[in-house]
């Protein structure tokens, strides 16, 4: 191991976790030729990105879709297929439209010219300012596509690699910052910011390096796979396991033994233990360091040291479903409301849970009709609240509440009667990203975005102790959305292939 000589087929690796992050990164590795085998604790794979069908209806938790469709092409091309053969992708449009109490809207969208003709209805003075600020975004997302993984750094040596990338997107500088240096419209400039939060960041501290997310959403698009994320997760693992890769469902990790520096032997929950010659883990770190390598000093320190981190926002989510159908609520809405900062700084900041709430609403039912029966509609709504450590609070009595808060806004706003249309409807709260995913304080996202100069900006990919001990996925990358969690995977997959041959 560790010797340039080594073969890949003798070298056996493990992925902790079967989301979309970890199935990417299992599926680069045993593309590579790495005998690879994936275990994950839940019976089924996607991991945030679930369905739960109740009552014929099919509800998907997660993201409202992949907006790196190009990341999927990339690790279907590694099977020599096409992404097409296995998922049906849909594309949603608009791509986001943002509404306000007031009734104001603006919608964005792939298509340039439409985009152009949004903005000067809706700001017209900022039809400049909205071009530079897409080309700042634009010339940052080509930076980062033109090297694997320079985000998360992962550690400060490595920012030296990037200096002229970073001057250009003037790291240094709040997301906000930027964003209000060429946009004068209050509104527009929230329109900007919502793709980072989307991500998990707080958009007033964390860099203004987050302004590619906006280029990756206009470039790309946004991509909802027939039958859910899930049915996209199940796809990649049908091709891993067509290159030989194998699969361990329903058992989670629970202890990962060490000897000397180097991890051994991975060990689950049902007593099944195997060697292995490096692992890649895509579970929460703290849960890692905490659980899986207790009693080891490395894991000790690490845990105490991750606890002390910033850690991001959790989600609050309603799924419900509607007699009815709505072709007037695209597939994805922000719904924000009379306070910006305030209701971020609320959640991020003061940890509290405010009257108000920003909700982005998912109608995955529009775009894919085989979510729901004829007639009736699936929407899933989430709310960003502030993750169990700044708001230790009693879910199992809130969460009832909110829900109907949470209906009865998107009632206000979009579907008067909803009380009447209601099918079914439930919640999932940040108590529950902790107990079903082991997510530190309940976050949706992981550790919050730092900026280069604090504490818990650098995130390794390989363990500085355990040197065959490596991080992929949303665990890797601070924020953790989709995109940031699928280039965290090629970054990982590429310095294993590179290291341990
Ligand atoms: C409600 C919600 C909404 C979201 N919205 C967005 C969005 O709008 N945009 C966006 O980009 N991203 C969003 N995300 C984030 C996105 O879903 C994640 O970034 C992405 O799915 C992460 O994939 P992953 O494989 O890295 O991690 P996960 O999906 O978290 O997978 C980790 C896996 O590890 C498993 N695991 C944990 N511990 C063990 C153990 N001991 N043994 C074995 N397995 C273990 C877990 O069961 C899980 O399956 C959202 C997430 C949630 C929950």
């Amino acid at each position: 191991m560790n010797n340039a000589s080594t073969p890949p087929e003798s070298c056996r690796v493990a992925v902790i976790g079967a989301g979309l992050g970890g199935l990417a990164t299992a599926l680069r590795l045993q593309a590579g030729g790495f005998p690879t085998t994936v275990i994950e604790a839940r019976d089924h794979p996607g991991g945030r990105a679930v369905n739960e069908v109740r009552d014929g209806l099919t509800f998907c938790a997660g993201p409202p879709g992949i907006a790196d469709r190009a990341a999927l092409e990339e690790l279907w091309a590694l099977t020599g297929n096409a992404v097409e053969r296995d998922v049906t992708l849909h594309s949603a449009a608009p791509l986001c439209r943002y509404a306000w109490p007031d009734g104001a809207t603006f919608d964005l969208h792939a298509d340039e010219a439409a985009t152009t003709r949004e903005v000067a209805r809706f700001a017209p003075a900022d039809l400049a300012g909205f071009a530079d600020y897409g080309a700042i975004a634009a010339a940052q997302l080509a930076d980062f596509r033109s090297r694997p993984g320079p985000e998360p750094f992962a550690d400060p040596r490595e920012v030296a690699g990037f200096v002229p990338e970073l001057a250009r997107a003037q790291a240094w500088r709040s997301l906000w910052s930027v964003i209000a240096a060429h946009i004068k419209d209050d509104r527009l400039r929230e329109v900007l910011a919502v793709p980072a939060l989307i991500d998990g960041a707080n958009p007033f501290t964390a860099s203004a390096l987050l302004a590619a997310g906006h280029a990756r959403l206009r470039q790309g698009g946004l991509w909802w796979p027939q039958g859910g994320l899930a049915a996209l997760a199940a796809a990649l693992m049908k091709r891993f396991e067509a290159l030989g890769g194998t699969m361990r469902l329903g058992d989670p990790v629970r202890r990962i033994h060490v000897l000397g520096n180097r991890i051994h032997e991975i060990e689950t929950q049902s007593g099944w233990i195997r060697h292995f010659d490096a692992a890649a883990s895509t579970a929460d770190r703290d849960h890692v360091w905490r659980d899986l390598l207790s009693g080891t000093l490395r894991g000790e320190t690490m845990a105490a040291r991750t606890r002390s981190r910033q850690h991001g926002f959790g989600l609050f989510t309603v799924h419900f479903a509607l007699e009815g159908t709505w072709p007037g609520i695209p597939h994805f809405m922000v719904l924000l409301g009379e306070r910006f900062r305030a209701l971020i700084e609320d959640i991020s900041v003061h940890g509290v849970l405010p009257q108000d709430q920003m909700i982005w609403l998912t109608h995955p039912s529009l775009t894919d009709p085989t979510l729901a029966p004829p007639g009736k509609s699936i929407f899933q709504a989430q709310v960003p609240v502030a993750n169990l450590r700044k708001l230790p609070i009693d879910w199992e009595t809130v969460g009832p509440l909110l829900e109907g808060r949470v209906l009865d806004e998107v009632g206000r706003r979009l579907v008067p009667d909803i009380r009447d249309r209601l099918i079914t409807r439930f919640h999932t709260t940040p108590r529950d990203a902790m107990l079903e995913f082991n997510a530190a304080q309940g976050t949706g996202f992981g550790l919050a975005p730092q900026p280069l100069w604090r504490k818990g900006a650098y995130h390794p990919r390989r363990d500085k102790t355990f040197g065959n001990l490596y991080f992929a996925g949303a665990a890797a990358a601070p924020g953790g959305g989709l995109p940031s969690a699928l280039a965290a995977s090629r970054a990982c997959a590429t310095l294993m292939l590179e290291t341990l041959t």
